[in-house]
């Protein structure tokens, strides 16, 4: 939230205080691919590729001090993060808001990656041995 709650974001659905975004690395080979197919796999996350070409997670989560009535429940003293985000990039009128790409399936991840980043890995000739088992185990990497 920007101004003053009883104001411009009165009679908003409060977007901007349900979903956070944390930046990536432009994805280079398969297993950049794969890490992003393991966040598009949770629900309620996507990723997008912003106007100027830089790469995204957002995450939909509500944050914890919005209260049932729509107003911030730490106004006074909310991050700065909140405190910047002006009504000039504002999800209520969608300015600042262009992407390039926005993948919410794995499907469309894949797609675009085999089109403009990765190409798919060589066919080898011989089937290698299978290992015993995975290499490790899920766990966040970011
Ligand atoms: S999306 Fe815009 S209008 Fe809505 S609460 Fe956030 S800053 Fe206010
Ligand atoms: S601290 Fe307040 S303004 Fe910031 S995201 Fe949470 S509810 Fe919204």
């Amino acid at each position: 939230m920007s101004r003053k709650q009883t104001d411009y974001c009165r009679d908003c659905d409060k977007a901007c205080c349900k979903y956070f975004t944390v930046p990536l690395d432009k994805p280079e080979d398969d297993t950049d691919v794969d890490a992003m197919v393991w966040y598009l796999l949770h629900e309620g996350v996507s990723i997008f590729i912003d106007d100027e070409g830089d790469w995204f997670v957002n995450i939909t989560a509500r944050c914890r001090e919005l209260r049932p009535d729509g107003l911030c429940g730490v106004y006074r003293t909310r991050p700065q993060i909140c405190r910047d985000h002006t009504d000039e990039v504002c999800e209520k009128n969608d300015d600042g808001y262009d992407f390039k790409e926005h993948f919410f399936t794995v499907r469309q991840l894949k797609a675009y990656a085999r089109k403009h980043l990765v190409k798919p890995p060589k066919k080898t000739a011989q089937r290698s041995t299978k290992s015993a088992g995975k290499a490790g185990g899920k766990g966040k990497t970011a």
